[in-house]
């Protein structure tokens, strides 16, 4: 049974693990009654929660990279201060510069036959928002729809991961020091305290991790029917065309393969190069390999697998490819990496065959399988064949068939000529489709997801037409409307 803390203002005594359900459900009260008291805060509200997580990131940037770094035995520093701190904080000044527009009321045009009248969309808060987040990017997927949740004006509950409790403690300290336990709270344990979270009457749930734990919140959800966003894994594809740059390909799609060593939800887990350029692929790859990191047992920018466990299962994909006769190649020039060691040497699986582990789960890890075709139409009906992937890649100069693939593969999101970038971008909407989730925030985008949005309308003196008894006029009227203004003989 997984240990929990409810975080408030005051230092609380550590509760019975029994009791978890419990403690979650006075969190959830708390959030609740902050709400009650603050149906629609003010502009300026908003913007002081906003500047607040701004400052509490930044006074904790230490302890959260130290954190980071103990929790994944061995993380890149860089890799830690870009994505755990930097995006969240470029989110939160994206998001203050554009949330006094984004809260105004939206006009949109009343149906022509109420003229005059108005309407207008009001983006309401909808009240107690749960994060449940994994632990591969733990702070910015934490912070990242808390963000936009707060801006939207709701209060959250946050659950981080239980695999990286040391970050889990830091965020929770850090949040309490910074809200009011009825503005957020973090619950930390295990997994039961994860399915306390999706089984209250929250507004709204977002949750980030894999299709399977996906599956289980949406049933979990079902009784209080729980909006949903859920962010969830798959297995993303990277294409590349005959006349694209193998090298220039290779590059781009090894950097994202094997940052935060491969433990990344939108890293291409499998490349799709042409038959005649596998030996291209595979040889600017490891020349990335060895510019990239040099020794990968003391690189700095060379990340560890977080657990024994994830490690032992990519070793597993690797033995269960081998087994079945595909070709791997282990990119660690120096030997250097002993088997044991946290973190894994990246590796090339040449001659996939379908069936085999890597290309039937997602591989979350350094390793890349690589499919050769004959046409980039040999590519985009294996894609079409399998499960919805998060991302898709696609590296062409030719815009009319970059276009092309991304009409005609589905694909949460699209990053062309490179890789994984299009989730750094705040304005366009980020999730998956299909299993590899539903739902999208960042930006403008989570701040509706995270709204109620509410049409409000107001009739001007044409409605009487709508009210009994209905004048004479209004059958004429209808009978014109529905026939075009044709007479029904003449038809
Ligand atoms: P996971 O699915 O094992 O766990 C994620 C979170 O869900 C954890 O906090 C865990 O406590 C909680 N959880 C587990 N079982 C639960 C249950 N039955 N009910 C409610 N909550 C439960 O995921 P993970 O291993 O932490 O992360 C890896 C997966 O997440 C990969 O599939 C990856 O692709 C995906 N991912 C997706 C995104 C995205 O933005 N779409 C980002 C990162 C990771």
């Amino acid at each position: 049974m997984a240990q929990l803390s409810v975080l408030t203002n005051e230092p609380r005594p550590e509760p019975a693990p029994e009791r978890a359900a419990d403690e979650v459900q006075r969190a959830f009260a708390r959030l609740q009654q902050g709400f009650a008291n603050e149906r629609y805060p003010s502009l300026r509200t908003r913007l002081d929660r906003l500047t607040r997580l701004e400052r509490a990131l930044q006074r904790s940037s230490d302890d959260i990279v130290a954190a980071l770094d103990a929790d994944f035995r061995g993380r890149s520093r860089v890799e830690s201060l870009m994505i755990a701190l930097l995006l969240p904080i470029l989110s939160l000044r994206h998001t203050r510069r554009r949330l006094s527009t984004w809260m105004k009321p939206e006009k949109v045009n009343p149906a022509w036959y109420l003229r005059p009248s108005s309407a207008r969309i009001v983006r309401q808060p909808k009240g107690v928002v749960g994060v449940i987040a994994p632990w591969n990017y733990p702070v910015m997927l934490s912070v990242g729809p808390m963000i936009d949740a707060l801006a939207a004006g709701n209060r959250v509950l946050l659950k981080p991961s239980e695999l990286t409790p040391r970050i889990a403690e830091v965020l929770a300290a850090m949040l309490r020091e910074t809200f009011a336990a009825d503005e957020v709270a973090v619950v930390t344990g295990g997994v039961d305290v994860a399915r306390a979270v999706s089984t209250l009457p929250l507004d709204h749930l977002v949750v980030t991790g894999s299709t399977r734990v996906g599956r289980e919140v949406a049933m979990a959800a079902a009784p209080n029917l729980t909006p949903l966003t859920l962010e969830l894994g798959g297995k993303s594809p990277a294409v590349v065309h005959e006349s694209y740059s193998i090298e220039r390909a290779a590059v781009r799609i090894g950097v994202a393969r094997l940052f935060n060593a491969g433990q990344t939800c939108i890293a291409p887990d499998y490349a799709i190069v042409p038959h005649a350029k596998e030996q291209a692929f595979v040889d600017a790859y490891l020349r990335f390999v060895e510019k990239g990191f040099g020794d990968l047992a003391t690189s700095r920018d060379y990340t560890a697998i977080a657990t024994e466990r994830h490690r032992d299962k990519l070793e597993e994909m690797l033995r269960d490819a081998e087994a079945k006769g595909a070709r791997v190649v282990r990119a660690d020039p120096r030997g250097t990496l002993a088997k044991r060691q946290p973190r894994m040497a990246p590796a090339l699986v040449l001659d996939p065959k379908p069936g085999m582990l890597v290309m039937e789960e997602e591989i979350f890890g350094p390793i890349l399988p690589v499919l050769t075709v004959a046409s980039v139409e040999e590519a985009i009906a294996h894609i079409n064949a399998r499960p919805r992937p998060l991302a898709a890649y696609y590296f062409d100069d030719d815009a009319a068939r970059a276009q092309d693939f991304v009409q005609r593969t589905h694909a949460g999101g699209v990053t062309l000529n490179d890789a994984a970038l299009h989730f750094f971008n705040d304005e366009l909407p980020f999730g998956g489709v299909g299993p590899s989730g539903m739902g999208a925030y960042h930006g403008f985008t989570g701040f509706k997801t995270f709204s109620h949005e509410k049409g409000v309308y107001q009739p001007g003196p044409s409605a009487r037409l709508l009210r009994q008894p209905f004048p004479a006029v209004v059958e004429q009227a209808l009978l014109a409307l529905i026939h075009g203004g044709r007479s029904r003989r003449r038809r």
